[in-house]
């Protein structure tokens, strides 16, 4: 993962960094490629989750293990506004992975059953 490289300038040349401010991706692609994380929702290609993991769920270690990228994220959700996040996950996130969760303090609300 990609840390934005120190910041503080302070060269006074005025230029603007914002190019640097981390962001979340935005697809790349529309195709059935396209997986959304069972944690935070966000939307992302396999391919980005893979090479850069989910940038809320760093804890997840998508970037590191291929499993984790089709443990947490799913291509089965309805609704989503590119480079953003999905409506609705329909799957849970698998019990180990909620234990992760726990494990950095980080809240996971699993999707709300019908
Ligand atoms: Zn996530």
């Amino acid at each position: 993962m990609r840390r934005g490289g120190g910041g503080g300038g302070g060269h006074g040349g005025g230029i603007d960094d914002e190019d640097r401010v981390a962001h979340a991706q935005i697809p790349t692609s529309f195709g059935p490629e396209l997986r959304a994380c069972l944690r935070c929702r966000l939307v992302k290609t396999y391919d980005q989750f893979r090479e850069n993991g989910c940038e809320n769920c760093p804890f997840l270690e998508m970037d590191r293990e291929n499993d984790s990228v089709v443990n947490c994220t799913t291509p089965n959700f309805t609704g989503f506004i590119p480079g953003c996040y999905t409506l609705a996950v329909s799957e849970e996130l698998p019990e180990e992975y909620q234990g992760i969760c726990q494990e950095n303090n980080v809240m996971y609300v699993p999707p709300k059953r019908p």
